[in-house]
């Protein structure tokens, strides 16, 4: 998009006061002087106020100007949920400093593709996480990029911040359509796409998130996944709920036991959680029974397609409305709300949750198709960015020249009531657990194993995963099968580094590939045999 329509754009959103004029930082400070000295956050370990979350903030800001960092630096921030995960966000917000957001299931490949790409000078890691040691990981990463400042986020943590002051004098201040934080979408190659994501769209979007969900000052919201994907952070997430006024709680490590055990423990009314782990939390409620989740409200769901069986099964079992929600790093938002209908709710991914997004149903040729036939979602507003960051052969494969997003979904708009269904996929992509998968990436991966003629790996449907990742391998004359085990196989892509989310889930050995008439892969019947089992 050109940048004269971006400005047109920009001046729109602010004009009718969809883009507030003002940042994360200046946003937490209005909250603080609102909310004082009121429990903001608690993590399992600690707990911190509105006000106490300015003070720290401030003087890790001042740390991490004391270490060169300026306005306008990218630092990668591959933590978990943790209260201190906050601190330096908002210590980094106040200077202009962007963080950039690492999964803790990455591996060299991704975390080496998010610091090139971004160009990240600092690095910000976990010493060690669910057993993984990261210290190797820095240590590569040091070797990839001489210059980059790592930073262990235990280090940090330990700093004495009361000997660090912020002076209002020594950084440049960003400003609202500066970028805020940078965030993270599947790419095809395994390197993840950048998302720039500015204060003012970030902002809009937690906001109206919050409405969707009915979030509140009354509310106690609790953050189940990991904060490093988009939705646990703005969806609204935990700096969409601190902005509410909610309580916010930090699950670490976001099994359903700690879930149902801190939905209990802090009173919970609002959480928000792909279907997988619903359907995980609700076969632990049903077995254990004597788990007291009365004070949930609202059960936001989404990441993957929920079922409509899975959907009346939570209202039941949580007692309480649940909101669908489908949504994107990009930042398009769509929700169902509490007043919608029992039909609306359970059938349906809701409505924009923007005023301002617009949403098309087009053709391959990118014309609209009638209102309700199917075809791919695009959207473009005050929450949906317009390119990707330092990638512009990826912006003009994926956005319109308008500016449009072109979600690679399908879907439709229901003629009745303008609601959105989600239909499935228009790219090949694994949605499993709600982690997003490039068959290709896998393929690519396994190219050179060894005695494999062609490989090919496509998703299947799965009552727990939501899609498991099924590998099909044609071994070459003569080799001996017995080697080709998923074990075998799994070890050979953790040896590559390959991140453990996306390790096939499904072997199946065939003697030929499946062919279409043009003598291509058959994935679609290779997809069958997949739910079907194997052959
Ligand atoms: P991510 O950027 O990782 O959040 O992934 C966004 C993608 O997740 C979307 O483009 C969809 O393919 C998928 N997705 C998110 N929410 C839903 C939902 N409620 N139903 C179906 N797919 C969803």
């Amino acid at each position: 998009m050109n940048k004269e329509l971006y400005e047109q754009l920009c001046e729109d959103y602010e004009k009718r006061g969809l883009w507030k004029l003002y940042t994360h930082s200046e946003k937490l400070r209005k909250c603080a002087e609102k909310y004082g000295d009121r429990i903001a956050l608690i993590d399992g370990q600690e707990e911190i106020s509105y006000n106490e979350l300015v003070r720290r903030s401030d003087a890790m800001a001042a740390y991490f100007l004391s270490k060169g960092f300026v306005n306008g630096d990218r630092i990668v921030i591959q933590h978990i949920n943790c209260i201190s995960f906050a601190v330096m966000c908002f210590g980094m917000f106040r200077i202009g400093v962007i963080p950039v957001l690492a999964m803790p299931s990455h591996r060299e490949k991704e975390v080496d593709g998010i610091i090139g790409i971004s160009g990240a000078a600092g690095y910000i890691v976990i010493r060690s996480y669910h057993g993984v040691e990261y210290t190797a990981l820095a240590d590569t990463m040091q070797e990839l990029h001489p210059d980059l400042k790592i930073m262990f986020a235990d280090d940090l943590e330990a700093v004495d911040l009361s000997e660090y002051t912020l002076d209002e004098d020594s950084f440049g201040k960003p400003d609202n359509r500066d970028t805020a934080i940078i965030v993270l979408s599947g790419g095809s190659t395994g390197i993840p796409k950048l998302i720039a994501r500015t204060h003012s769209d970030y902002l809009h979007s937690q906001k109206y998130c919050a409405l969707s969900c009915g979030m509140n000052e009354e509310s106690v919201s609790l953050i189940a996944m990991p904060v490093t994907h988009n939705w646990n952070l703005c969806g609204p997430g935990l700096f969409g709920s601190i902005f509410a006024g909610a309580l916010t709680i930090l699950s670490r490590n976001g099994s359903a036991d700690e879930i149902l055990d801190y939905i209990e423990r802090y009173h919970v009314t609002t959480v928000a959680l792909v279907p997988s782990l619903v359907s995980a939390c609700l076969d632990i409620l049903e077995f254990v029974g004597d788990i007291d989740v009365s004070s949930l409200k609202m059960i936001q769901i989404g990441g993957a397609l929920c079922s409509p069986q899975l959907a009346e099964r939570a209202m039941q079992g949580f007692d309480c409305v649940i909101s669908q929600i489908y949504g994107m790093g990009e930042g398009f938002v769509c929700a169902t709300y509490p007043n919608d209908s029992r039909e609306q709710i359970l059938y349906t991914q809701g409505k924009p949750i923007s005023p301002g997004d617009i949403l098309r149903i087009v053709d391959e040729n990118d014309n609209d198709v009638p209102v309700g036939e199917a075809g791919e979602i695009i959207a473009r507003g005050p929450s949906v960015v317009t390119e990707y960051y330092g990638a512009p052969e990826l912006t003009a494969a994926y956005f319109t020249e308008d500016g449009f997003y072109r979600t690679g979904d399908k879907g439709m708009i229901r003629p009745e009531d303008g609601y959105i269904r989600i239909l499935g996929r228009t790219r090949e992509q694994i949605n499993r657990l709600g982690e997003k998968i490039m068959p290709s990436e896998l393929e690519e991966y396994l190219a050179d194993y060894p005695d494999a003629e062609t490989v090919c790996v496509t998703p299947a449907d799965d009552p727990e995963l939501g899609q498991r990742i099924c590998l099909f391998i044609k071994p070459r004359d003569g080799a001996d099968r017995s080697q080709f085990t998923l074990q075998s196989i799994r070890s050979y892509l953790a040896e590559r580094q390959l991140a453990t989310f996306k390790m096939p889930d499904q072997l199946v050995i065939v003697e030929e590939m499946p062919l279409t008439k043009v003598g291509k892969l058959d994935r679609k019947k290779l997809r069958d045999l997949a739910e079907r089992g194997g052959i």
